[in-house]
């Protein structure tokens, strides 16, 4: 067993690690970056990269038909083989070279092997050839081993061997029938791209759609799967599941029978934690790492957590800003330097809180930034909503034929500032950083008025919302 020192030792070389590892270089300490399958994280092979991949050309299709002229154009289906192809060009053909190079470049030790906490400040690598290095962190070890699919308890359906997110978004192939439970972003996305490039889907949701985003989101991209030709089955549950000759025959509450070529369970992720070596140093194997604003796991001082695997918010974009504040608070300790830990400090990750923006890339789209109507009023804000109807806007009238959307706007009314807006409709994606900014730098509604949406495009919602505030409506 090879000994080796590093200032700081990452477990997990997803997006999350990598940042984690790099902040740590630029900062002048050495790190090592220990991974067991590939450099580049769920992210890049089987989660955000190759989903959007899936979805894109569906969309491109889409929405030139939504505009006369563009649509006559556009005469045939997608082409399939040609959108898994660009699927796996952005997944590298599952291979992470390019991204080993960059960490090497940018001063990292990769140390390929399944990394596990054996004490404080130590971690053992066991190589896929089971040889075993034993790694000391100086100054941190940052644990950023992500999530993996939770597969619900419903009887048959592990020995059914149900599609997880990884098949979903790695299939070489379309199934014919696509069966989907779950009603979160995995599944609406996912349920959209097999529907895109031909599957017959069904969505098994319990709890309906896109559950804890603004009502309106998941009953507008309920009416958008449906005009997909997906059947939604919502307050239906499965409970049982079996493979047979016919494909897999899904069971449901309603006493309806679901017959499918394949299962995807999109219900919910785990932390992957169970076998990292917690319980050498008194915590408990499986469960999500609670940490404080700087990352660093509750009751250690050499301790983070950084990414999905503290479960604040299951996004690369969160995790990777998470990383930066965790990378920079690692470095500032270790020289003894005061930390920028108050709110909206350098070293915090205060936006975890406020100001989480996610964009579901279903068709409509949903964009949302802050806090929804409800969360609002249970964080006892005196919360005023405005709700704005996007096709009555001219840029969006301009953008699709019969643009159809909602956008809406929470605001605190103690502080006249917002905390919240969601977007739902064609391309409202690149309308979420406006409302970001707007939330993470408290902006009076006063001034906001000031900041003029450029004329003839969607971002028009922003004057309309505002003048709607204004006249009290
Ligand atoms: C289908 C799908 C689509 C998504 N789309 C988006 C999107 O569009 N935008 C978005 O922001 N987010 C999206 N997400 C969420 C996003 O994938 C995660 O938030 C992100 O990957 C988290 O990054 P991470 O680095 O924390 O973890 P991960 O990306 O999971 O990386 C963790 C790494 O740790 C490694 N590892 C685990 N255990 C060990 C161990 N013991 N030793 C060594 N290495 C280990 C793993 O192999 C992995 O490489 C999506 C998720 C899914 C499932």
């Amino acid at each position: 067993m090879a000994d080796a020192e590093y200032d700081v030792i990452v477990l997990g070389a997803g997006p999350v690690g990598e940042n984690v590892a790099d902040r740590a270089v630029q900062g002048g300490l050495s790190a090592a970056l220990v991974e067991s399958e590939l450099v580049g994280g769920e992210c890049s092979y089987w989660a955000c990269m190759p989903s959007k991949a899936l979805l894109r050309s569906g969309q491109a299709v889409r929405e030139a038909h939504r505009v006369a002229g563009a649509a006559e154009a556009v005469t045939g289906r997608i082409d399939v083989e040609a959108v898994l192809a660009r699927r796996n060009s952005f997944t590298h053909d599952w291979k992470d070279d390019s991204q080993v190079a960059w960490a090497e470049h940018a001063g990292i030790t990769v140390v390929r092997g399944h990394g596990r906490i054996s004490g404080p400040k130590r971690v053992t690598a066991t190589a896929p050839d089971g040889a075993e290095r034993s790694l000391t962190a100086r100054q941190a070890v940052v644990v950023a081993v992500g999530t993996e699919a939770a597969v619900p308890d419903v009887d048959g359906l592990r020995a059914s061997r149900p599609w997880t997110s990884r098949e979903a978004t790695g299939s070489q192939s379309v199934p014919g029938r696509l069966a989907v439970i779950g009603g979160g972003v995995v599944a609406v996305e996912m349920a959209t791209a097999y529907a895109d490039l031909g599957s017959k889907v069904t969505v098994i949701a319990r709890s309906g759609l896109l559950r804890g985003l603004e009502p309106f989101a998941g009953e507008l991209v309920g009416e958008g799967l449906r005009g997909l030709g997906v059947e939604l089955m919502l307050g239906a549950a499965p409970t049982r599941v079996a493979r047979t000759g016919a494909g897999v025959e899904i069971q449901t509450s309603e006493g309806i029978t679901v017959v499918a070529d394949e299962v995807l369970a999109a219900t919910g992720r785990s932390p992957r934690t169970a076998d990292i070596g917690l319980d050498s140093v008194g915590l408990v194997p499986g469960s999500w790492l609670t940490v404080d604003d700087t990352l660093r796991v509750e009751g250690f001082d050499w301790l983070y957590a950084v990414g999905d695997v503290n479960h604040r918010a299951l996004l690369t974009h969160q995790g990777k800003y998470q990383a930066r504040a965790a990378g920079d608070a690692i470095v500032a300790r270790a020289a003894g330097a005061a930390l920028a830990d108050g709110a909206w400090g350098a070293h915090v990750a205060t936006a975890d809180h406020a100001a989480v923006p996610q964009v579901v890339f279903s068709d409509p789209e949903v964009a949302a930034v802050g806090l929804t109507e409800s969360a609002a009023r249970d964080a006892g804000m005196t919360a005023r909503v405005v709700d704005y109807d996007l096709g009555g806007v001219a840029g969006a009238a301009l953008f699709a034929d019969g643009y159809a959307g909602r956008a809406r706007m929470v605001v605190d009314e103690d502080r006249r500032v917002i905390v919240g807006a969601t977007f739902v409709g064609s391309a409202v994606a690149e309308l979420l950083h406006a409302a970001t900014t707007a939330v993470v730098g408290e902006v009076p509604i006063e001034r906001l008025w000031h900041a003029v949406p450029a004329y003839p495009t969607v971002s028009e919602v922003w004057l309309r919302l505002l003048e709607a505030y204004r006249s009290g409506a």
